[in-house]
């Protein structure tokens, strides 16, 4: 088991590694930039891989890099829709210099106008566009959303039609995020819900594909069709049911990583309670914090 958050890279990749070993993290997930300007810092080949062997040296593994939420592949406006593809690419392109396990990415919303059918099409031109851009690159990793916005990819049946649609099937993972399944009214937080939703998902895209597991909780209701994390187990999908996402024999060896909000006293919070919620038996022992960062 792999618990990790998504780390801030704000001052440097050595920052972020500093970040994520503070947090006793064995995962974690990233920016490439700030996630809403299209313009990037600059990265030497030599400050990538000495990131690459910092996580590896810290066993932080695997890590991921999370697109930017100004993209919108499915966007009916194509000048957006091609600067989203266009950056989707050079993400894909970072990610595999960074020596990441892939790049999840949210969907993009078609607009009040636009159809869902519409917008799993665009997606799965976009993840062949990357695919052909870089060739010998990491995944592609499509999230699940809460349905808010019309934003593709409500349902695991949206997910699966991407990748029957995309020219390179293999180079497709998915992520489901807890806060956005609960929001788009997946009730993954009773017993049988959950049972149901790792039916649905064998169903259609195959559990084997999914690359991670975005562990939030909820501040809205069920079923609301909004995004909004919460701290893990304090929201609506609440602790027991955590407790039984968390567990389950056949989520356990995925890489969990939590989008929750606040500082850095919050997270390891957030780490704290979300270990006392791993039952002993499968709770994996804690990173040790170096001297300096104590
Ligand atoms: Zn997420
Ligand atoms: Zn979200």
């Amino acid at each position: 088991m792999r618990l990790g958050f998504h780390i801030s890279i704000a001052g440097s990749l050595q920052e972020c590694i500093r970040r994520a070993v503070k947090r006793r993290c064995t995962t974690l997930q990233m920016f490439s930039g700030a996630p809403v300007q299209w313009r990037r810092p600059p990265m030497t080949d030599r400050q990538a891989s000495e990131f690459a062997d910092g996580l590896l040296e810290r066993d932080i593994q695997p890590h991921f890099l999370h697109a930017k939420y100004l993209l919108n592949v499915c966007s009916p406006n194509l000048d957006l829709r091609e600067k989203s593809v266009a950056d989707l690419c050079e993400e894909v392109a970072i990610a595999g210099r960074l020596r990441a396990a892939g790049v999840v990415m949210h969907l993009g919303s078609v607009g009040s106008e636009g159809h869902v059918e519409e917008g799993t099409e665009r997606v799965a031109r976009a993840i062949d566009a990357a695919c052909e851009a870089v060739p010998e690159g990491p995944p592609i990793i499509l999230e699940n959303s809460a349905g808010q916005g019309n934003i593709v990819g409500a349902t695991f049946e949206q997910l699966a039609a991407i990748i029957a649609s995309t020219h390179r099937p293999e180079r497709v993972r998915c992520c489901v995020d807890t806060a956005h399944a609960f929001g788009a009214g997946i009730a993954l937080h009773t017993q049988d819900g959950l049972e149901a939703m790792l039916t649905e998902i064998e169903r259609t895209f195959g559990i084997d594909r999914l690359a991670l597991l975005h562990v939030n909780d909820s501040k809205v209701p069920f079923g609301s069709g909004r995004d909004r994390h919460w701290h893990t187990g304090l929201g609506e999908i609440g602790r027991e049911a955590m407790a039984r996402i968390v567990n389950h024999p056949r989520l356990i060896h995925l890489p969990f990583i939590m989008e929750t909000p606040g500082t850095e006293a919050d997270d390891v919070s957030n780490m704290r309670r979300i270990r006392r919620l791993i039952r002993p038996e499968n709770r994996p022992p804690l990173p040790p914090l170096p001297h300096d960062l104590r």
